[in-house]
């Protein structure tokens, strides 16, 4: 039975250093595994949101106009520090979220390579020049930082998330305020001390916690600039929409159904790999996390083998097990809501070939097993909604063209692999997917730091996508200079060589 022992209760950090203000309402922090309750987290209200609004607007002023020079070497530092302390933060991902180790080591690592590139702020803040656009007139663009920016974050990567936004924001020369998951949001804390040991200024990082309260004092407040917001589908249309109104610059993305369209001629055992390690890593909780499958002609009976051995094979456990492969949902209400989806997907007619309802993991944590349903079809709530839990749906088509089509109508547009031996049929695939990331051969193609993160349609409302090129223009705004400096002969200095006319 879970049980609400030793519970502590975390703080905010505002200002540079925690902040303890008694808080009206608290929400519990569950350890996946277990079910305990282990922390409680306080949730701001729109006073505290001012006051670290206010404190963030006075110290982003001094980091906004501090050197490239003085801003890279905190990065450094923090980088340096991140680099410390990855199995400290694995440790929490582990604990509140129930990531298996190796794949919170992974978040961390994803999560550094944005701190890395963030580092080489000097290049990426570089502006542009024309010399001579007139006689005696130069054109050249500058970008500048937007003051304060705030990112609101999902549960599902308590590191990589915040981290996709933190360091290309404040390398940028903002102040940031970060609004992390209430269901994890212990990594938020310890970043937040790495920053400040890593000589970041007082109040130029926040982090305030909370849910649908604190988040729209955020989208409301006049004096934050930009919203980064990663989450589902629901409320990143709400972010959207009330931050663009109340006058911010918005990126928010949504949520996901990647498909991944097998062909006949693909190495079965690579597509058979990469749909399971893709549709139960993370127990299914990732927004690029493989939750179809697109079996194109005879493809289907000898992959269909193969995946169902291989999920035989896996281990599910507390993440902390050395050799578990999946660990547990993220609280009771989901699985509760993923158990539910697997019910209705049965009553709606699709074969489940694996059921994960069936897995013996006592009475304690938020355990299912990772279930696979076949034939299954559009109007299914399976196939239509995002389950966000370990259940690859297979959908079977006679064609190349009849997997596009379904693919299109899909309302969502994260991500699409395809696995197929025909770059001719690759190439087709990258041209015309509608969305953003592609894997060819490659069942989660997320892109590395040095692009840009994000999708289509349903799955990113706004324009610039996170990190890479994109994040640094979400996080500056341009300016360019005309700029006329006449011929001294025409003040009658002689420079020795003809006055222009
Ligand atoms: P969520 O939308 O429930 O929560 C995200 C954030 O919004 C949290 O900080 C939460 O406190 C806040 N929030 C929740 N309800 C709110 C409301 N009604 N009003 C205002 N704020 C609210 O998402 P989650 O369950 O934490 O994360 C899982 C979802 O995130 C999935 O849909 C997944 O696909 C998506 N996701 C998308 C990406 C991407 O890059 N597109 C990446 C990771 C996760």
């Amino acid at each position: 039975m879970a049980s609400t022992t030793g519970t502590r209760t975390l703080h905010h950090w505002i200002g540079g250093a925690p902040d303890d203000t008694p808080a009206g309402r608290t929400g519990a922090i569950t350890e996946s595994a277990s079910g305990d309750v282990v922390a409680r987290v306080p949730f701001a209200d729109a006073a505290l949101v001012d006051r670290a609004v206010a404190l963030a607007a006075a110290a982003a002023e001094g980091w906004g106009r501090a050197s490239l020079g003085q801003r890279a070497k905190v990065m450094f530092a923090f980088r340096a520090l991140l680099d410390e302390h990855r199995e400290e933060l694995a440790g929490l991902v582990v604990r509140e979220h129930g990531k298996v180790h190796a794949d919170a080591l992974g978040e961390v690592q994803r999560g550094i390579e944005v701190a890395e590139f963030a580092c080489g702020l000097g290049q990426l803040l570089k502006g542009e020049m024309s010399a001579g656009v007139s006689s005696g007139v130069d054109s050249y663009s500058l970008r500048q930082p937007l003051g304060v920016v705030a990112g609101i974050t999902p549960f599902n990567f308590p590191v990589m998330v915040p981290m996709w936004m933190v360091p290309i924001a404040l390398a940028c020369g903002n102040a940031f305020i970060l609004k992390p998951s209430e269901q994890d949001p212990s990594p938020s804390l310890l970043i937040a001390d790495l920053l400040r040991r890593a000589g970041l200024p007082d109040g130029v990082f926040s982090v305030v916690h909370g849910d649908r309260e604190a988040v729209d004092a955020i989208l409301e407040h006049p004096g934050i600039a930009a919203v980064s917001f990663v989450g589902s589908t629901a409320v990143a249309r709400h972010v959207h929409e009330a931050g663009t109104r109340h006058g911010k610059r918005v990126q928010a993305l949504g949520g996901a159904k990647n498909h991944a369209v097998v062909l006949p001629d693909a190495d079965l055992d690579l597509a058979a790999d990469a749909l399971v390690s893709a549709g139960y890593g993370s127990a299914g909780q990732r927004c690029m996390a493989v939750s179809v499958g697109v079996l194109v002609g005879d493809v289907a009976e000898p992959l269909v083998a193969r995946v169902r051995e291989r999920i035989g094979r896996l281990v599910v456990a507390d993440g902390t097990q050395a050799d578990a492969d999946m660990g547990p949902l993220i609280s009771d209400a989901h699985l509760r809501r993923v158990t539910g989806y697997v019910d209705r997907g049965v009553a709606e007619g699709a074969t489940l070939l694996v059921d994960g309802r069936a897995l013996e993991a006592g009475d304690r944590g938020h355990f299912i097993g990772p279930t696979l349903f076949d034939h299954v079809e559009p109007g299914m709530a399976i196939y239509d909604e995002e389950v966000f839990g370990p259940v690859l749906v297979l959908v079977r088509r006679e064609t190349y063209r009849e997997a596009m089509e379904l693919i299109a109508a899909n309302a969502y547009g994260n991500g699409a692999a395809i696995f197929t031996n025909d770059g001719g049929a690759a190439r087709a695939f990258e041209q015309e997917v509608p969305a953003g990331m592609v894997g060819i051969n490659v069942p989660i193609p997320v892109p590395m730091a040095y692009h840009s993160f994000g999708g289509w349609k349903d799955s990113l409302f706004g324009d610039l996508h996170v990190h890479g090129p994109d994040g640094v223009r979400f996080y500056t705004r341009g300016k360019v200079v005309t700029r006329r400096w006449p011929d001294p002969s025409h003040r009658g200095v002689d420079l020795g060589f003809p006055a222009e006319r």
